[in-house]
Parts: C-alpha cells; sequence; structure tokens
C-alpha cells in the first residue's frame, strides 16, 4: 500500500500530468496541497520534441513555488505506459507525437531529479485511495469515461500492473461484438460504446440520418463540426430525446461493465471519474442498483459504486503519490517471501 511519507512534513514532490487535452504540472506538499500550479494546452500535433521541451519547462516553472528542493518528479501520462522505462507506447486518444516518447528518461537528465512514470489512471486511483473517494481501502478499481474509458485496478493495497505494467484497459473488453470499431482495432469495445468520443459519434450518425432532430440543428449551428460528447451532455440536459438515449445506451454500457468488474475483482468500492461520468452522475445510482442486482453473492453485497472526489487535480496528486510505490527490487523481495 501507498505509505505515508517519512521525509518529513517540508518535504514536497514536483508532479506532472500529461492529458491529450492539457499540460498540468505543480509541486505537491506532503498534506496535498498544489504550489505553483501551471497548465497549458497540449499541442495536439505537436512533436515529440515539442511535447516533451513543454512538459520539462511547466515543471522547471512549478518547481520554482517549492519551498525545499522537491524529492523528485512524478509524471501521470496518458495511455500505455511503461512504469520500469518511462516509455509512452501508442495511445489511442492522444497526439502522434506522444507515441514512443522516452519520457522518464528526458526528464530526468533535463531536471536532474528522481522520475517515476506511470498510467494516468493508476495516478487517479492512488490520489482517490490517499485523499478522496477510496480512502481506507485495499481492494477497489477505480473506473475513468472520459475521451477513453480505462481502469486501475488495486488488488490487496497494490495497483495490479501486469507483467508490462500495461494491465486495467478494460475500457477495450468487447461488450457489442457488431458494434462501432474501437481505436485498437476491434470492434464494439467498452470504450468505443460509452467514452465521450463515441457518444460524440453516435449523435453525428443520428443527426445524418434524422436531418429534422434536435441533434442536426445543433450540429448545423456549430457549422457541421462533429458534435462531442459535451454537446451531447448538453443536450440531454435541455431534454434532448435523442441525446437522452444515446447517453442512456452508454451509460447501461458502463453500468454492465462495473457488474463484471463487481464480479471479476470483488472490490469493496468502484469509484467512477472522468468528465463524461462526472457529468452523468444517474450513472452511480443505476450502478448501485444493478450491482445489487445482477453481481453475484458476495461481491454485490460488499460493492459500492461512488463517485470520483478530486476531479482535474487527481492527477497532479497522484503523480506526486507515484514516488512513494513500492519499487520494483522491493516487489520481487515481497513475492520471495
Ligand atoms: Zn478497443
Amino acid at each position: 500500500m501507498a505509505k505515508a511519507s517519512v521525509k518529513g512534513k517540508n518535504h514536497t514532490t514536483l508532479a506532472l500530468d500529461i492529458g491529450g487535452t492539457w499540460i498540468r504540472a505543480a509541486t505537491v506538499t506532503h498534506d496535498g496541497q498544489l504550489l505553483g500550479a501551471r497548465k497549458q494546452a497540449n499541442p495536439a500535433t505537436g512533436s515529440a520534441a515539442e511535447i516533451l521541451a513543454l512538459c520539462a519547462r511547466l515543471a522547471d516553472e512549478a518547481r520554482t513555488a517549492s519551498p525545499v528542493p522537491p524529492s523528485g518528479l512524478g509524471v501521470s501520462a496518458t495511455g500505455p505506459v511503461n512504469p520500469q522505462t518511462g516509455v509512452v507506447y501508442e495511445p489511442p486518444n492522444t497526439p502522434a507525437g506522444f507515441s514512443g516518447l522516452p519520457l522518464g528518461q528526458y526528464l530526468r537528465e533535463r531536471l536532474g531529479l528522481a522520475v517515476v512514470v506511470d498510467r494516468d489512471v493508476n495516478a487517479a486511483a492512488l490520489a482517490e485511495q490517499r485523499f478522496g473517494a477510496a480512502q481506507g481501502c485495499s481492494e477497489f478499481v477505480y473506473l475513468t469515461v472520459s475521451t477513453g474509458l480505462g481502469a486501475a485496478v488495486m488488488a490487496d493495497g497494490e495497483l495490479m500492473r501486469g507483467a508490462d505494467g500495461a494491465a486495467g484497459e478494460l475500457g477495450h473488453v468487447v461488450v457489442a461484438p457488431d458494434g462501432p470499431t474501437c481505436g485498437c482495432g476491434r470492434r464494439g469495445c467498452l470504450e468505443a460504446v460509452a467514452a465521450g468520443p463515441a457518444i460524440g459519434r453516435a449523435a453525428d450518425r443520428l443527426a445524418r440520418a434524422n436531418p429534422g432532430s434536435g441533434l442536426a440543428q445543433l450540429r448545423d449551428s456549430l457549422g457541421g463540426a462533429p458534435l462531442r460528447g459535451h454537446h451531447v451532455s448538453a443536450a440531454a440536459l435541455d431534454g434532448d430525446p435523442d441525446a437522452r438515449e444515446i447517453l442512456a445506451a452508454a451509460g447501461a454500457a458502463v453500468v454492465s461493465g462495473v457488474v463484471d468488474i463487481v464480479n471479476v475483482f470483488n472490490p469493496q468500492r468502484i469509484v467512477l471519474g472522468g468528465g463524461v461520468a462526472m457529468a452523468q452522475p444517474c450513472w452511480i445510482e443505476a450502478a448501485n442498483a444493478a450491482v445489487s442486482q445482477s453481481a453475484l453473492q458476495p461481491a454485490r453485497d460488499t460493492a459500492r459504486v461512488v463517485s470520483a472526489e478530486l476531479g482535474d487535480n487527481g492527477g497532479l496528486l497522484g503523480a506526486a503519490l507515484l514516488l512513494d510505490q513500492p519499487t520494483e527490487t522491493n516487489r520481487a523481495r515481497h513475492r520471495r517471501r
């Protein structure tokens, strides 16, 4: 389990959160305060060199807010990451410049600090466990529904990582074999049905098929630009029946996925986060009802679905906590016992 640091009350950690939309940096204190927070749009068409330079600059700027030299840099990065090497692999929802980025090595050399890189979902799970909705839990699953859909599994107080640090890609479990093609190449993945871009594409299909619909009018008012998940959420709030139906279908897929998670992992909690899920608080109630009705006993009596509590700060707080995670050497020692 992530342990409170014993480095003293003044100790700080530098944190970097690299998302598909924003890159954030801050100095994080031992009790979770963010100092010198910085945020800049991710240059979506940027080269690897441009993205790396921006990451280093924001981290450097945030470092100046630290009252003492930070103990290291934790990096929360979108997409598959090898936490041992700090290399990022072809994330399906992010700029091309990300693929193969040697993030860890570059930042270590550039900033002169110890660097730990991990998946954004793992970082968010650590943050919720320490400061948010999963406090006191050693068995939980953090599920995010946003531009992508993914999960982090905390089992026996430790993140489940798999052989390559890539475990937890629950967004690529197929829920509709004849459904839309996913960024990973298969059809009907949960991500291709329920993540923000999937919701936008479903609304676009409906708008094209039905030019008299409210969604078609909305599309026209945007100059024909593709609809996005947040457009659909706003239209649903305004009472558009098609938008409501699309979100209900996405919600049903997520709720079904939550029941699967309960059956497979027997967690104490499922923490639901990410922009799409946070905009649909009714999914929490629906998921709890489905778990009590449809999950297997005894897991269904224990599991509780709750909303993430840390919002946009979760990535930075979690990135800072990555430095307290057990090293591979420690894990190997533990396994030999
Ligand atoms: Zn997929």
